[in-house]
């Protein structure tokens, strides 16, 4: 866009410096440009008008014609409110008010016909509608009848008459002075292909919608738009990433080629073949790998992991692994060791409970180059941790952790940037993952070992414990273990603890023959580890947790997952839970207990827990649920800024822009095409935008 857009609103009709000050402060809006992407958020039909006697309760705004019968204020104080009743020929009805009384009062003039919008609500035998929209009826009206935008506004802007309305008033005067400046800014060829309609005829129309199918046309082209930019940015962003960062050569197979010959206890499936390949392509490139494996819960990344270590270590580097809890990360180092002694390796834990004595020599280790592998939590970041030749660094479950954790990781290494492996087992959909990690490459591990049975998920209602315990008994007297796990929600901290002892109790009696573990969050780390090693060990058949268990604890015996207050976990909580069973020979079997009365979101992450295993599947629902702005990282990634496109509701949308994106960058990586000028113009000018908030905020 060009200098036009950076007018100040201030300068716009009609708006005057208040006004304009007060729509910077309550919207944080000051150039014509970012008035001009203040989108309706909706639209409101007005082409039609309802008779009192069709309205009904299931309907959403309306308007309807009518005149006033009579007026009168009802109570007094707080509670008085004023009531219209007015009918048309068809029937009666109320409308009420509770603010503004005077001012409404004033217009409601007895016989004239009067258009009202708002929402019909049913109280007795009439409707009414609370603080309508009202307006003397004009023939102009009745004939511009048509699709109205609705805006977003405030109640400090509604009291200066910038209502939606009135909002839509200004926007009127800019989108007439606006309209000849307003550029396109996608290239021809990409407007053909995907049958786009011009940026300035999208502009108008997604404010002044001519007719329905116009504005989602106007809509698809902005969504698309706002799409292309951003992946656009994050391959531009990734290519450089490319070029810049070298990596160490690690193009060694020794250690790996003997362990594949004589220890590794299974064949590799598939999927994990092929994404050891991507790796190690990535990894003797010379180019710093920066890698994100999405592997389902027990698609067996750890493995994955570990050739990727002997491959470093062949090499002549060293690898370390950091895991977001001292369990898992206890769990990665007790599996690994079992390998890294095979082979002959030196393998160390180093947490938050690792004795200082214990610590000086892994330091030590670490510098003189002695370990070659390190598995460990935080306390691998601190600045003490340094190493000869840190090559590989792999971070498990990286929702806990944040990007500049990660960073952290990345600065342990002087000569080269280590290669950087991210395993997570929230598979996030496709569309998103796209989004996010967009400068990241992707492996997918999208297959389970095979004899896996599919654990199998049923629901249960609190009444139904007494046979859910039943269930329990005969799987331990079968030899198996058994998880039940409580929901531990940070707000209610106490409440949610006194749920578990309770819990843990009304277990101890049902069961007194077994002996049983606990595991929760306000224990010692030493505590949580001696009973989670008991658990391991088979020494106690029942484990009671919070959710502490949730990330990557492995017993391939333990072979039902009971889930209580399931309503109160979200989907991929409940997917994570859920996949610490199914991990031995043995059906496995998922059992979610709730309450009776439910929502109806509760209700449709509890069915599909039912109906799938798959983990991608139970993403896109959730994705659905809950919008991408709950899920990890949308902050960091500029999603969260999109105007109009939403991840969740327009992923069709998305995949074509980011193929658009794609074959445009690969045909002209530095834009330097003169058909891809706007593109490049476009560019430059978010940079810059940007550049400028930075400076501001
Ligand atoms: P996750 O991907 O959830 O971290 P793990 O790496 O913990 O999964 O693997 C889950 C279990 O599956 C482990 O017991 C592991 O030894 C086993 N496993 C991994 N790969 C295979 C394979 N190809 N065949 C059989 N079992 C495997
Ligand atoms: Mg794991």
């Amino acid at each position: 866009m060009t200098r036009f857009f950076d007018t100040k609103i201030e300068f716009l009709k009609g708006m005057g410096p208040q006004r304009a000050a007060l729509i910077n402060k309550e919207l944080n809006i000051f150039t014509y440009g970012e008035l001009l992407q203040h989108y309706p958020f909706r639209y409101e039909d007005r082409t039609h008008f309802f008779k009192i006697k069709d309205l009904h309760e299931d309907l959403e705004h309306v308007q309807i014609i009518a005149k006033i019968r009579s007026v009168e204020t009802i109570g007094d104080g707080r509670r008085k409110r004023l009531v219209a009743h007015v009918f048309d020929d068809t029937g009666e009805m109320e409308l009420t008010w509770f603010k503004g009384i005077q001012w409404v009062q004033k217009r409601l003039v007895a016989g004239a016909l009067f258009v009202f919008f708002g929402k019909p609500a049913k109280y007795g035998r009439k409707f009414s509608m609370a603080h309508p929209e009202m307006d003397v009826l004009t023939q102009a009206q009745e004939e511009r009848s048509s699709f109205q935008p609705v805006y977003s506004t405030t109640e400090k802007l509604r009291a200066r008459f910038l209502d939606s309305k009135g909002i839509s008033r200004i926007m009127e005067g800019l989108v007439s002075v606006a309209f000849p400046h307003i550029q396109e800014t996608l290239p021809a060829p990409i407007l053909q292909r995907f049958n786009l309609i011009p940026k300035r005829d999208a502009m108008k129309q997604i404010h002044f919608p001519d007719n329905p199918d116009i504005l989602n046309r106007a809509r698809y082209r902005l969504k698309f738009e706002e799409f292309f930019f951003v992946q656009l940015r994050l391959l531009m962003l990734k290519l450089t990433r490319i070029e810049k960062s070298m990596g160490q050569v690690l193009n060694q197979t020794e250690l790996l080629v003997k362990f594949y010959n004589d220890y590794i206890p299974f064949e590799l499936t598939e999927a994990q073949k092929r994404v050891i390949k991507e790796s190690f392509a990535d990894m003797k490139s010379g180019k710093q790998m920066n890698r994100l494996i999405q592997g389902d819960v027990g698609s067996g990344k750890t493995m994955v992991a570990f050739i990727c270590i002997l491959i470093a270590i062949s090499s002549g580097a060293q690898s370390c692994l950091m895991a977001p809890t001292e369990i898992l990360a206890n769990q990665h180092y007790e599996g690994l060791k079992e390998y890294a002694d095979m082979m002959g390796l030196n393998i160390a834990l180093l947490t938050g409970s690792t004795k200082k004595s214990a610590r000086k020599v892994i330091h030590e280790m670490l510098r003189s180059g002695d370990l070659h592998i390190i598995i460990g939590t935080h306390a691998l970041l601190e600045d003490i941790v340094q190493f000869k030749n840190l090559g590989l660094a792999i971070v498990d479950e990286q929702h806990r952790f944040g990007v500049a954790q990660r960073a952290k990781l990345w600065a342990k290494n002087e000569q080269y940037l280590p290669h950087v492996l991210v395993m997570t087992a929230t598979p996030i959909p496709r569309t998103l993952a796209m989004t996010l990690y967009g400068d990241l490459d992707i492996s997918v591990i999208d297959e389970l070992p095979a004899g896996r049975k599919p654990i199998q998920t049923v629901h249960r209602y609190d009444k139904d414990r007494l046979k859910v315990f039943g269930f329990i008994r005969k799987q331990i007297l079968e030899g198996r273990q058994v998880y039940i796990v409580y929901p531990l929600i940070q707000e209610s901290e106490t409440l949610d603890l006194k749920n578990l002892m309770d819990g843990y109790e009304s277990i101890c009696r049902a069961f007194p023959e077994y002996p049983i573990s606990i595991v929760h969050g306000d224990m010692k780390a030493a505590d949580k580890d001696y009973e989670m090693q008991r658990f391991v060990k088979g020494e106690t058949k029942i484990m009671v947790a919070t959710t502490v268990i949730e990330v990557g604890v492995n017993v391939p015996n333990a072979s039902v997952m009971v889930i209580e207050n399931a309503e109160r976990f979200g989907l991929s909580q409940l997917h994570q839970l859920r996949g610490r069973v199914g991990r031995g020979a043995e059906q496995s079997y998922c059992v979610l207990m709730s309450k009776y009365e439910l929502s109806k979101d509760s209700r449709v992450r509890l069915d599909t827990m039912v109906r799938t295993n798959n983990g991608f599947e139970i993403a896109d629902v959730d994705l659905n649920l809950r919008g991408p702005g709950d899920l990890m990282g949308t902050q960091q990634s500029g999603v969260a800024d999109l105007l109009i496109a939403d991840l969740s509701k327009d992923a069709q949308i998305l995949t074509m822009a980011r193929d658009a994106a794609q074959d445009l960058i690969q045909a002209d990586p530095n834009l330097s095409l003169p058909e891809n000028e706007l593109v490049l113009r476009q560019i430059k000018a978010q940079k810059q935008h940007e550049m400028n908030w930075s400076r501001i905020s």
